[in-house]
């Protein structure tokens, strides 16, 4: 089914029309799609639609409930969220089937609850290797005392007198073009065909109560920035004996001070001195597995890249083992002390004089 379309726009006029206005757009909109004389494409699907967006935009009290909730039907989502498809009237399906005798989708079976979303902020660590979260939220949990019947006892159950237990009934309606037959929720017993005649006093009749969760999410390694995790069944309630919904934790990874994430892969921009550049050198690299030793190969430059096999991301959801990609960048010496100064003076002696520098053969290459 497609999704519901605002009744106003369905009926083609301003958020603030009269009544009158209102009763005449459908006059006209009802004329040009019934079914029994409409040529148009689409009629029966477009009569139902404006059958629908008249009965709440008629009645003022289920108009306001729209405009203020987005549903006519307050008591239908907790604050006006989680409403799904029509409700209140009949609805698209109930008019469809009354003109054409089937294919009724009722309303009044098990509805599946809601779905919750939570956030959750990890450091850097605790995305590379997997950790337990304490997630806190308030969600609708089936009541404990009554097991979700919403009644005091089981001798507080009984059939309701309006649908005879049937959970819909029947509305006849009048319309410019004849009595229109159709099926809707009870509204008495609100499709359960059962009356409660003395409510459970923990639920208030509803089945349901909201609670404080403290549910412990697992996070496995490897978990990335802007990742969801799906925890089956940890959502609210469904009512009418329908399926919890999931819990859905969105993840936030922190970045870490020195440590870079590319894929598994582990980024560390490493300084080092200028000496041991030049010279070469073994020093202790730290990675996310402890620190490792690494060599410095003698004349290595800013920018040459070292790479620590398998001492990136050991990653549990894609099974995958990243590296540590090491950076080097060389720190060229600033505040050189007197006896420092020296010893590059020396340096750079050697430097013109071992035939081996590098201005000295790009020199001989020019000279050639
Ligand atoms: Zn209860
Ligand atoms: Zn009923």
């Amino acid at each position: 089914m497609a999704t519901k379309r605002d009744y106003y726009e369905v009926l083609g006029v301003a958020k603030d029309a009269s009544q009158e206005d209102i009763k005449k757009a459908y006059r006209s909109l009802a004329k040009k799609y019934h079914p029994d004389i409409s040529k148009e494409p689409n009629a029966n699907e477009k009569f139902a639609e404006i059958q629908v967006a008249y009965d709440c935009l008629s009645d003022p009290e289920k108009r306001s409930n729209y405009d203020k909730f987005g549903t006519e039907d307050v008591n239908q989502g907790f604050g006006g969220q989680g409403f799904d498809g029509f409700s209140g009237f009949g609805g698209f399906e109930d008019i469809f089937s009354s003109f054409f005798g089937g294919g009724s989708r009722s309303k009044s079976g098990p509805t599946r609850g809601r779905d919750i979303e939570q956030e959750v902020t990890l450091t850097f660590e605790e995305a590379c290797y997997g950790v337990k979260k304490e997630i806190k939220f308030a969600r609708f949990d089936t009541c404990t005392k009554c097991g979700g019947t919403g009644a005091y006892s089981k001798n507080d159950i009984s059939t309701c007198s309006r649908c005879s237990g049937r959970g819909r009934v029947i509305t006849v309606q009048n319309t410019i073009l004849g009595q229109m037959r159709s099926e809707s929720e009870c509204p008495e017993c609100r499709g359960t065909g059962k009356k409660i005649t003395k409510a459970c006093p923990d639920c208030n009749g509803q089945g349901r109560k909201r609670v404080s969760k403290n549910i412990e999410v697992n996070i496995p390694a490897g978990i990335d920035n802007d990742q969801t995790i799906r925890v089956a069944g940890e959502g609210e309630a469904g009512t009418r004996g329908g399926t919890q919904g999931d819990l859905f934790v969105h993840v936030t990874v922190k970045d870490h001070e020195f440590f870079v994430r590319d894929g598994n892969n582990i980024l560390l921009e490493l300084p080092i001195t200028f000496s041991q550049a030049a010279l070469g050198d073994t020093i202790e690299v730290k990675t996310i597995h402890g620190p490792v030793k690494m060599n410095i190969k003698p004349g290595t430059q800013t920018g040459d890249k070292y790479r620590l096999a398998d001492k990136g991301i050991d990653n549990k959801i894609t099974r995958k083992l990243g590296h540590q990609i090491v950076i080097v960048k060389v720190i060229t010496p600033t505040n050189l002390t007197s006896k420092q100064k020296e010893l590059f003076k020396e340096l750079s002696k050697t430097d013109e004089t071992s035939g081996n520098n590098i201005f000295d053969r790009i020199k001989k290459f020019f000279k050639k």
